[in-house]
């Protein structure tokens, strides 16, 4: 019975419809065809590493990409890396791209050795016995039987360098060193650095060393919410059905998302308002679906600092509650809230507060977290303070209700 019972949930829960088309679409490890407003950083690559195509051997380019958490220092990277390679590859140059995780791959000579094992297929490595230099050494050996070029990005660097200083890149960046003038250079690096740890990390690095790299470096800024819109639609295309995400929904996660400039948060957001939907059977994924979302998927903001709030901050913020709930739109102009503010009160026998004071509750409100303000742009008339919640309507509502009955 048990059995039968659950296999006809299971079954029940895959008729359901699915907002999702491709939801992989939506995994940090997927690699867009194209990355929006990351153009000029992959001319950049581009530039530093022709001499390998057009001169392969005479000089072995570095660079490095340094930035903030979700700026798109992996995805630029390996777009540039798989492009490259096969383009490559097209030109007759035997060139692969090699993309490590620093940070997982844990030692200099785990890196080498994985490396040769998984790339070129390299058998019978001891497990002890070699040094790091030795195992560099294989590798370029290998590179040179078979003639073969390596763009070696280092992802996370900065774990490396602060687990085993500036040893390994100096041998990377010195290994031509004491050879004969003529031999080709094989290795080319991109070395990639998250903000602001990288700072610290730089220090640990000797001068020339870094020079050598950074010769060409690019800083990726932080995404602003237009660009994390650009970023967010082409994910809505990918892995969404067709119309079944609202354009005020991509807008909201935009903006919340812009205040991090941090397009991993985005789509994160994105991923889990789609999965709230689906859960509660809704075709469409709506605003309030990334509030709920955001409640997961940012735990900073918390019931608790409702507490905090004063008797007509709970007003205000019920009445932006209750609009909300029954809205599909992210945002509210301030008069509606102010008039339904007003309504909230007569219902709780309270005369309302004046516009400039319910303005500084609004203030307070955004401070502290809880509800999210912006000027209006082009399209409505007149510039007007458009007012967003952080939290899920409905759960506010309760909340919001169950503290101003003790009170
Ligand atoms: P970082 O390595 O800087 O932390 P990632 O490269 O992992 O950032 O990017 C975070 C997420 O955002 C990934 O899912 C990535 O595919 C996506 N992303 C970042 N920038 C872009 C862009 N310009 N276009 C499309 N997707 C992007
Ligand atoms: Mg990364």
């Amino acid at each position: 019975m048990e059995e039968k019972h659950l296999s006809d949930i299971i079954e029940k829960e895959l008729l359901g419809e699915s907002v999702f088309k491709d939801e992989g679409k939506l995994s940090l490890d997927y690699v867009p065809p194209y990355l929006p407003h990351r153009e000029e950083e992959l001319k950049t690559l581009t530039r530093a590493f022709r001499p390998i195509l057009e001169n392969p051997g005479k000089i072995s380019p570095r660079i490095i990409i340094r930035g903030e958490l979700g700026t798109g220092k992996t995805v630029l990277s390996k777009r540039f890396g798989l492009d490259f390679e096969k383009i490559a590859t097209q030109r007759g140059v035997n060139l692969k791209y090699v993309h490590v995780n620093c940070r997982e791959e844990g030692s200099f000579y785990n890196i080498l050795k994985n490396i040769l094992t998984r790339h070129f297929k390299r058998k019978g490595l001891p497990s002890r016995g070699y040094s790091s230099q030795e195992l560099l050494s294989f590798l370029v050996e290998t590179l040179e039987k078979n003639n073969f070029y390596v763009v070696l990005a280092l992802d996370e660097l900065e774990a490396l360098v602060g687990k085993e200083g500036s040893d390994p890149l100096f041998r990377l960046t010195r290994f031509y060193e004491d050879k004969p003038p003529n031999t080709p250079q094989r290795i080319s690096l991109i070395c990639i650095f998250r903000e602001p740890e990288c700072e610290e990390i730089f220090k640990l690095i000797d001068r020339s060393t870094l020079s050598t790299l950074g010769f060409y470096t690019i800083k990726l800024e932080k995404y602003k919410a237009y660009q994390l819109k650009d970023i967010l639609n082409q994910r809505v295309k990918e892995a969404f059905k067709e119309n079944s995400v609202l354009p005020e929904t991509v807008e909201l996660i935009a903006d919340l998302a812009g205040r991090y400039g941090d397009a991993r948060f985005a789509i994160e957001l994105l991923w889990l308002a789609g999965k709230y939907a689906d859960k509660i059977h809704s075709t469409k994924v709506q605003p309030e679906h990334v509030r709920v979302a955001q409640s997961y998927a940012h735990p900073t903001i918390k019931i608790e600092d409702l507490k905090l709030t004063s008797l007509h901050e709970k007003f205000l913020l019920l009445a932006i509650a209750r609009l909300l709930k029954s809205s599909e739109s992210a945002y509210l102009p301030m008069g509606e809230v102010e008039k339904e503010y007003k309504v909230v009160c007569e219902e709780f026998n309270e005369k309302p507060r004046a516009h400039t004071q319910t303005w500084k509750y609004l203030k307070n409100l955004s401070q502290i977290g809880l509800v999210s303000t912006k000027v209006s742009g082009k399209g409505q008339r007149g510039k007007t303070t458009l007012i967003g919640l952080s939290l899920p309507s409905e759960k506010l509502e309760a909340e919001i209700l169950k503290l101003l009955e003790k009170s």
